[in-house]
């Protein structure tokens, strides 16, 4: 007992983070202007981790190349919190093998020193509203929102060494835009780590610029509210700086606070656990009860890199776009899973062949066709006297509404064992009619 113990402390240990960070890379492959965004070093700064989702889903690079690192702290952006693990952000000088943001830190190191990186941003959100000279306890040089943020005012005599003169036209177009209020108004802080800040000298940025790699932070400001206005302000800082690389991009929306606010609210997203169950992350039921899982740590896939989940300390899995609660899952974990590769469906009549895992259209009716040792289970469906599920003809009017997954009682699962094992699922919207 005592052995085992220990042992899971042990293991508790040597574990790092549950979340790793993804790495995207956009554009041409072997360019040497690349710009470098990172995002989420901070969990508790929505503006830059959202901003950088965006440019992974929405930016498409014609010119030049984009890499993202939308997340660089998962486990924080889950939790909402600056660093579950203390400040990622003062890590980087030196690091101990046993803290859990080890791994993390030596690696965008790494990708940070590529040569192939030109420039790199750390997006933040900061407290109050930066001025060089003090006006109250919210405007003030000891503050750091909306803000370029340089460590000194250049690191060599190259045309991208000049951060001071980067942050300037940076600055010069972002306050020739509509700035919501005139006090949004971006400054330039220079930190002068090396003479003067300690612990900046400790930060991702100085890091960089050691590494002879220019590098900025932008901060938009932790007062304002509207995190749809602090992404439209950060896109534009990234949009100048890629500009200012020669890096051509296209954006699928315009670049507006009703557009952001759109894809803030309807990412159109959906979430995949273990490769056969597919959930979309919009208008999901805030409970779903005994949801089929392959193990304690599902494998979860996202076209947003923001998704992901936690476990709740009450049980339940809580599914979330960054720090948004999406929905909360009661897990049902099975020992064993043995996926299904197709299933073959009538929808309307018309027999097809469906990639386990997906997300199938009916507008009158769906009917499983039975598949042997294999048990067909539609949730909130039943006939006394069967529990195999396959072979009738199913219509909306026949399942419980409250056993939808979504809040419009229109989309609801149909799950596949073998035996004891877990073998899929399905899910069947029945569209409007
Ligand atoms: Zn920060």
């Amino acid at each position: 007992m005592i052995r085992l113990l220990l042992l899971s402390i042990l293991t508790t240990l040597s574990f790092g983070a549950d979340n790793h960070f993804k790495l995207f890379k956009k554009g041409e492959n072997d360019s040497n202007r690349t710009l470098l965004v990172i995002g989420g070093i901070h969990g508790d700064e929505p503006g830059g981790y959202f901003s950088a989702a965006l440019l992974v889903k929405h930016y498409k690079i014609r010119k030049g190349s984009l890499w993202v690192v939308p997340n660089l702290n998962f486990d924080s952006i889950l939790r909402f919190r600056r660093g579950v693990y203390g400040d990622m952000n003062r890590k980087f000088a030196d690091i101990k093998e046993s803290d859990p943001d080890f791994k993390i830190v030596e690696d965008i190191k790494k990708v940070i020193i590529d040569p192939h990186v030109s420039l790199v941003l750390n997006l933040h959100d900061g407290r109050g509203y930066y001025r060089h000279k003090w006006q109250n306890s919210i405007f003030n040089p000891y503050v750091w929102g909306q803000a370029c943020i340089i460590d000194q005012e250049r690191i060599g005599s190259g045309e991208l060494e000049d951060l001071n003169k980067l942050a300037n036209r940076v600055n010069a177009s972002l306050n020739g835009k509509n700035l919501q209020e005139p006090y949004h108004k971006f400054h330039i802080k220079n930190t002068k780590t090396k003479d003067k800040d300690e612990q900046m000298r400790l930060s991702l940025t100085y890091f960089a610029i050691k590494n002879r790699k220019p590098a900025l932070a932008i901060e938009t400001s932790k007062n304002i509210t509207d995190l749809s206005l602090k992404i439209y302000y950060q896109l534009n800082a990234i949009e100048e700086f890629m500009k200012l690389l020669e890096i051509e991009y296209e954006r699928d929306f315009s670049l507006n606070r009703e557009s952001i606010e759109r894809l803030l609210q309807n990412s159109g997203s959906e979430v995949v656990f273990d490769k056969i169950y597919t959930l979309p992350i919009e208008n999901l039921r805030s409970y779903i009860n005994y949801f089929p899982l392959c193990s304690q740590n599902p494998l979860v896939e996202s076209d947003d890199p923001l998704v992901g989940i936690r476990k709740n300390h009450d049980g339940y899995i809580l599914l979330q776009r960054g720090h948004i609660l999406k929905s909360r899952l009661k897990p049902d974990y099975f020992t064993e899973c043995k996926p299904l590769r197709k299933v073959e469906v009538s929808i309307d009549g018309k027999t097809q062949n469906v990639k386990i895992g997906s997300i199938i259209d009916a507008k009158e009716y769906f009917e499983i066709i039975g598949q042997k040792g294999v048990r067909t289970n539609v949730i909130g469906w039943s006939r006394p006297g069967t529990k195999e599920e396959s072979g009738f003809k199913i219509y909306k009017k026949d399942i419980l509404p409250r056993f939808s997954v979504d809040k419009n009682g229109s989309l609801f699962r149909v799950e596949f064992y073998k035996k004891r094992a877990f073998a899929g699922a399905l899910l069947v919207r029945f569209q409007k009619r």
